[in-house]
Order: structure tokens, then C-alpha cells, then sequence
């Protein structure tokens, strides 16, 4: 098969017409001419940070602290978790799934609260959906036999480095939050040396020069960072030093839209809009092995299709801008997973 209109080719999304080929679920050729199409294909996104257990939890806690909204084991999600029932957590964990899909987004990486029931949840809410859902338990290292990874809730709840060896044993991902309130917990995070760290509003030069070396990636939520009233992120010195990718968190906090993140980023920092693209599809995909977030040769054909004359985008002068300042679901003609 094959898809037919503006391509946004590689990893700086140059806009060619043509046509993209698909065999066997990969991109087996790109072939450059003219066409009547006003569609446009892009990689689809990845979503890099989640929690969507807290999806039953939706804009609950308005005003509350982070401490208040998602520390365990009283803070208002962890309430609200513990009253839920297994089929209504999962049945909520699928809305979010859907709506996921319906934006775009072809993966996402969640840190799943519950150890190993959590993540058998989390897989149960997934059966229907063509996402690929890369889930981080936490808990137990027992989670380690049916998860991608373990995922840190961060260094000043616990040492960890037990959980970091049985991680590396397993030959999976290790995950941990630092540098989201304060800087205290980014240290300890970077001794454990793990494969990427979620969020460092706080990184401090020295912190940047540690990432570089090491090369640590990234992962900035800054529409959560703002509902909880922690700062932003330096996106633009993280991206100086490492791969930086996006998430959203908590679906209590913000809806898990990739658009809706770049579209903030865009409007919010001094970051040229392919920058922001990247950090919404091949970094994410970097990150967590997979082969897809760029349109290239031998890349899992993973793609949206734009209308490129639907009301939202018809005239853009620069289409990578409007897709990052102003595209939404709406804009979606047809999602291949
Ligand atoms: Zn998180």
C-alpha cells in the first residue's frame, strides 16, 4: 500500500510530495514527485510519561500541592485509587487508551502503581487498542516478569539500587522521577544510572554536564509541572546536552495529548517547532527501542495522515509550525499503527 501527499521526511521533517510505500509494515521506499494530495504524513507520536491509573481521578483535588494531589499513600489519587474497583480502574485506563489513539499517539510509556496486579490492569485496559503500551511497574522487582521496566517514584522514597540491579539483570528499562520539586533527589536519581529520568525542572548545571557524560535522555511533562506549581523545565539547556522526549502524566493533571504538550512548549520557550516535533516522536522512540518516530526507509510504517484543507490547518505557511502550534485530533484523517 501506500499513502500519497506532504511528507515530512527524516528526523528534520523537510516537507517533500510523494509518496511513502509500505510493505510488511515497514517504510520499504519514499518515492519524491508532484501530486494533488493536500494531505500530510508524519511519524506518529510517542508518549513518553504517563500515569493513566489516574484517570478515575480526572480534575479532582483543584488547588491542591503535589504532596496534597500524588504523594502515597494519602494523597488525594492514592484515595481515590484505593476506593475504585479493579473494573473500573481498568474500563478508565481504556478511555484514556482510546483517546491516546485517536490523537496520534501509537505509544506510550506509563509508570503503573499496584506492582504486578497494576501492570496485569493496565494490559487488561490495552487488549483492544493498536497502541503499544510500554509499562514501567513499581512496588516489587516481581513486576519485572511481565513489565518493559521498572519505574522509580523517586530517590527520597527509597534507595532503589536493588531495584535498579534486578532491572539491569532483566535486561529491561529503569525509569525514575528527579528534580521535581526541588533538586534534593537529583543525585541520588543519577547514581543509580538509569535509562532515563522524568521531569529535572530543577537540573543544575552540574546536573547537565552529569547527563551529557553519561548520556541520560529526558523526559519533560512542563503542563504538569505547571499544574503543580513546581517551575518549568530548562528544555532548551536539556536539549543542548541529551535526547529530551515528551510526556504528559498524570491524566488527573492534564489529558494525555501530544498536541496539546507541543502546542504549550511551543508557546511557552524559544524552541524551534521541529525541535518540539522530534521531542514528540524519534526521541520517545529512541528512548524505548522502538523502530519508528521518522519517516524513513526500513522504519515501522507508524504514521498520521493530516488533512491538509481541514478548517484548522488549511493555509499554513509552515506546516511543522501549525502541526505543533495549532493541529489537533480534529486534524487527523487516519492513524496508521
Ligand atoms: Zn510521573
Amino acid at each position: 500500500m501506500f499513502l500519497e501527499g506532504t511528507i515530512l521526511l527524516g528526523s528534520e521533517f523537510n516537507p517533500i510530495e510523494g509518496s511513502v510505500i509500505i510493505n510488511q509494515g515497514l517504510i520499504s521506499k519514499i518515492e519524491e514527485h508532484s501530486t494533488n494530495s493536500t494531505d500530510i504524513i508524519l511519524p506518529t507520536f510517542v508518549n513518553s510519561h504517563t500515569h493513566i491509573g489516574d484517570s478515575i481521578a480526572k480534575d479532582a483535588g483543584y488547588g491542591m500541592s503535589l504532596d496534597q494531589l500524588v504523594a502515597p499513600p494519602l494523597g488525594l489519587k492514592h484515595q481515590l485509587l484505593d476506593q475504585s474497583t479493579p473494573e473500573s480502574l481498568i474500563f478508565n485506563m481504556a478511555k484514556s487508551i482510546n483517546f491516546m489513539e485517536a490523537n496520534g499517539i501509537s505509544a506510550f510509556a506509563d509508570f503503573r502503581e499496584g506492582g504486578v496486579n497494576g501492570v496485569k490492569m493496565l494490559q487488561e485496559s490495552n487488549m483492544d487498542s493498536s497502541i503499544q503500551a510500554i509499562i514501567f511497574g513499581r512496588e516489587t522487582t516481581d513486576v519485572l516478569k511481565i513489565s518493559d521496566g521498572f519505574g522509580a517514584s523517586g530517590h527520597r522514597d527509597a534507595d532503589f539500587s536493588h531495584e535498579r540491579k534486578t532491572t539491569k539483570q532483566e535486561n529491561k528499562l529503569f525509569g525514575i522521577h528527579a528534580g521535581e520539586r526541588d533538586n534534593k533527589d537529583i543525585d541520588g536519581a543519577l547514581d543509580l544510572e538509569p535509562d532515563f529520568i522524568v521531569h529535572m525542572v530543577h537540573a543544575t548545571p552540574e546536573h547537565l554536564n552529569h547527563i551529557k557524560k553519561e548520556d541520560i535522555p529526558i523526559v519533560v511533562c512542563p503542563r504538569s509541572n505547571l499544574v503543580t506549581g513546581v517551575g518549568l523545565p530548562p528544555i532548551k539547556d536539556l536539549l543542548n546536552h541529551t535526547t529530551v522526549a515528551l510526556g504528559t502524566d498524570n491524566v488527573m493533571l492534564n489529558s494525555p495529548s501530544i498536541f496539546r504538550e507541543m502546542e504549550f512548549i511551543s508557546k511557552l520557550f524559544d524552541i524551534e517547532p521541529s525541535a518540539i516535533l522530534r521531542m514528540a516522536t524519534s526521541s520517545g522512540a529512541d528512548i524505548f527501542n522502538l523502530n519508528s518516530g521518522v519517516i524513513e526507509i526500513g522504519k515501522e510504517a507508524k504514521l498520521i495522515v493530516l488533512n491538509g484543507e481541514s478548517n484548522n490547518l488549511y493555509g499554513s505557511h509552515d506546516i511543522v509550525s501549525s502541526i505543533v502550534r495549532r493541529a489537533s485530533m480534529s486534524d487527523i484523517k487516519e492513524t496508521y499503527f
